[in-house]
């Protein structure tokens, strides 16, 4: 990754407090790992701080019983220098390959799971994980972050990620103009199930998508195991489309499994066969429908503290990382 050719122009002298940081992300998922890896660039000291398990947020990947399921983004795409550019250092890495999702469509994936994108981001950041901001406030001249232990860290600068929802939540009694912005966008849900099947005889060798019936996208994970190592299970991943999801929102998991898997069978034409496990998982903010408008205020008054995430930009990738370069360039 090179270095941001303007480094933002906030540092600090080697600090006393070992917990003060230049910058402090709120945040593991593309748009913090996207601002951090700019501060690391600078030679910043940059603390990431998330409250999954894992890192890469939404680009995610489960493993259960031996299956491999790419549950949250399936493919990212790339219009922008910044996004080529580390698409095509993770390539040479090997943490990116090319999918051919149809026959005039190549999109690129992480190698050999979507979360190798972000692990790939990940390199040389401090992160911790399994650690829930539940308060942001001043801290003397810094800005801290507190989890319900209480301080944990302070920052010079900080960037907050999280979805719009949440951000507004933190950000209430800090900064209530930023918390205002938060209020500005929307996200659709999406429910999305995991299948891990005996034998790979109702699956096909495409991914499915069909909105007017209710699946935005439905993937053989397999079919990405074509071209890559070590995804050998037949599992597959079906997320609901943004409507079904929406009017399915409290509907049992089990329905959910039940109804998508039918969904799917009836647009295949094959049965499934025997289901070995089976998960469902409800993404409450999963894609932005609508993003906050440009002139919305995205940076404190007093130049402290920026947002980003997709919903400041739009529904994919690409814009998470944009958001997140762009929230690092805006810190005064
Ligand atoms: C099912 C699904 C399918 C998708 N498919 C595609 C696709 O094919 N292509 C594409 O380009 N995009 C796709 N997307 C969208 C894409 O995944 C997102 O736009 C992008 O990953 C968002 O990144 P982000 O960093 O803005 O947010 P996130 O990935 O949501 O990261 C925010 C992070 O903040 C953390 N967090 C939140 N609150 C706190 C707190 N209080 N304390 C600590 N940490 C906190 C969360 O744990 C999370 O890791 C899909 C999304 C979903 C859900």
């Amino acid at each position: 990754m090179a270095s941001s050719q303007n480094p933002a122009s906030f540092s600090t002298e080697a600090s006393a407090d070992p917990a003060l940081f230049d910058l402090l992300v709120l945040g593991s998922g593309i748009a913090g790992l996207a601002a951090a890896g700019l501060a690391r660039n600078d030679g910043k000291s940059v603390l990431v701080i998330d409250k999954g398990r894992r890192l890469g947020g939404r680009v995610s990947t489960r493993r259960q019983d031996g299956f491999v399921f790419n549950h949250g983004a399936q493919f990212v795409t790339a219009k922008g220098t910044e996004f080529v550019s580390l698409l095509a250092m993770a390539k040479t890495a090997g943490s990116i390959k090319d999918w051919q999702v149809s026959d005039n469509k190549i999109v690129q994936i992480g190698a050999p799971t979507m979360r190798d994108l972000p692990q790939f981001m990940a390199t040389g950041l401090m992160i911790r994980q399994q650690t829930e901001i539940i308060q942001i406030a001043h801290h003397g001249e810094h800005i801290g972050f507190f989890d319900k232990d209480g301080l944990i860290a302070t920052g010079h600068r900080a960037i907050i990620t999280a979805p719009a929802a949440q951000t507004g939540k933190l950000l209430a009694n800090i900064y209530p103009d930023l918390a205002t912005t938060a209020g500005l966008a929307s996200y659709d849900p999406c429910w999305t199930i995991m299948l891990g099947l005996d034998d790979d005889n109702g699956l096909g060798t495409a991914p499915l998508r069909d909105e007017a019936a209710g699946i935005a996208l439905g993937v053989p994970e397999m079919t990405r195991a074509h071209q890559q190592s070590g995804l050998g299970a037949p599992a597959l991943t079906i997320q609901a489309s943004g409507a079904w999801s929406q009017q399915h929102l409290q509907d049992d998991p089990q329905m959910v499994i039940e109804s998508l898997s039918k969904i799917w069978q009836d647009l295949s034409g094959k049965p499934l066969g025997k289901i070995i496990t089976a998960t469902a998982h409800r993404w409450l903010y999963a894609k932005v429908t609508s993003a906050v408008p440009d002139n919305a205020p995205r940076l404190s008054s007093d130049g402290k503290l920026a947002i980003a995430g997709d919903w400041l930009g739009g529904p994919r990738v690409e814009q998470a990382f944009d958001s997140g370069q762009q929230a690092y360039h805006n810190l005064r």
